[in-house]
């Protein structure tokens, strides 16, 4: 790889107007000692820097370009809108056709409102149960991100986890107090604490299937023990789909585990690359949000018709047969290749993977909870994420995030990258 003269010429000049140079702080690649790549532009599973070099990505811009980059009939529904028009600040026909397809795709969804980041979405769904339910506390789980809001920045993980930030400053110790946070996976934590404080819980709300922490599947018992205690004890459950909704199937988390919530959070793969977040559910919670009911939330920018035709693109792609199918193939040919390779060279890893979302974690043990993610060695998943990166391969820059496999990837691209990893591992063996 060249020396990326440019990307770093832009980085120093970022830093000077912008905070730590990058909108969101993943993107700084601060935990794998580097600094961030600027984008020139990509091209189904390829990605170009501005200083001419090209890797596979598996950030896919952290998860929305499930179908690769520049996907034809995505960008001739993004160039036929703006014939249109860029924004109008009133209704249009493409909100109706993006809510269509949400609920006809999840059971659990009669309605929902479109908003403009998945951080909107969680913070809606959280207000709206907390209306509805009349209580204030939220419970979440360790490791889970839900965006920046306050009351979910707690214990989280994402960029959070990445930076080893406990909380924020800045989040009012009055709004934290509200929020308690457990342990993943565990049942019987989670039975307990309900048993004692689950009559004044408002919302228990998770990520279905973990991908702020590195990659980590629930227990399907896990997800249906919170079923059963939030409806127990009248709470509302959310299921924060912003990373695995129409990731990991076309109905979400909660069709592959068979576990309801009564909310469902979306972002990413619902804008198709456009900023989009939604929150879903049944009517009659629903009902309560402005001007149906009088739970407030609003957005100028909110249903935008650019964003809503990359999004039914996008879902339309997703519906066709096999798609799915195909996406599991590679996906298992991928993680089932850095398996043997690590087995090969003696290297102690757990690979995690639901899907098309995985992690590799340099542990000698199983990845069940953010207790046994932060174990892992981050200095020799920093030496990967480098190595990896000059081998050609674009790969997410925290022990404590998921890779994204895409439609796009071919066996070709996928055999590349275990070659790659066939070069590298060994090279992380003292
Ligand atoms: C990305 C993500 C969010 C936040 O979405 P933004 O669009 O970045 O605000 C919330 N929850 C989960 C599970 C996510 O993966």
């Amino acid at each position: 790889m060249k020396e990326e003269e440019r990307s770093t010429y832009l980085y120093n000049r970022a830093k000077t107007v912008i905070p730590g140079g990058v909108n969101s702080p993943v993107r700084s690649c601060q935990a794998v000692g580097r600094s961030p790549l600027f984008i020139k532009s990509a091209q189904g599973s390829r990605i170009f820097d501005e200083d001419g070099n090209e890797f596979i990505d598996y950030v896919g811009s952290w998860g929305p370009m499930i179908l690769g980059h520049r996907y034809p009939s995505v960008i001739a529904a993004i160039e036929k809108v703006l014939g249109r028009g860029i924004s109008f600040g009133a209704p249009i026909d493409l909100e109706v056709a993006l809510a269509d397809l949400i609920v006809d795709a999840v059971k659990s969804i009669d309605m929902v409102r479109m908003v403009n980041s998945g951080t909107e979405a969680t913070m809606s769904a959280v207000r709206l149960a907390r209306a509805y339910t009349r209580r204030d506390n939220i419970l979440k789980f360790d490791g889970c991100y839900h965006g920046h809001a306050d009351t979910l920045l707690v214990a989280a993980g994402s960029g959070v986890a990445t930076l080893g930030i406990p909380g924020s400053p800045g989040v009012p110790e009055d709004i934290a107090r509200h929020t308690f946070s457990l342990p993943y996976n565990d049942i019987e934590t989670f039975s307990a604490v309900m048993a004692e404080k689950g009559e004044k819980i408002a919302a228990v709300i998770v990520e279905p299937v973990a991908g702020n922490m590195g990659l980590v599947p629930p227990d399907t018992e896990f997800l249906s023990a919170l079923r059963t205690e939030t409806e127990k004890y009248g709470c509302v459950l959310i299921f924060d789909e912003v990373m695995t909704g129409f990731r990991l199937a076309y109905g979400g988390a909660q069709s592959l585990f068979g576990v309801m919530p009564d909310l469902t959070c979306f972002g990413k793969i619902v804008g198709g690359g456009m900023p989009v977040g939604a929150y879903g559910g049944k009517k009659k919670l629903m009902q309560m949000i402005a001007p149906a009911g009088t739970v407030y939330q609003a957005g100028t920018l909110s249903g935008n018709p650019l964003a809503m035709a990359a999004g039914i693109a996008t879902l339309e792609e997703l519906k066709k047969p096999r798609f799915y199918k195909d996406l599991e193939e590679k996906s298992a040919r991928l993680s089932a290749g850095l398996v043997r390779i690590a087995d090969l060279v003696g290297m102690p890893i757990a690979l995690n993977r639901v899907g098309s979302m995985m992690s590799l974690f340099f542990t000698d043990r199983a990845v069940r909870n953010f207790e046994d993610a932060k174990s892992c060695d981050v200095k020799r998943f920093a030496s990967y994420y480098r190595k990896m990166l000059e081998n050609g391969i674009y790969l997410p820059p925290s022990q404590f995030e998921s890779l994204f496999v895409s439609a796009a990837h071919d066996m070709t691209d996928i055999d590349q990258t275990l070659a790659a990893a066939e070069a590298v591992l060994p090279e992380l063996v003292e």
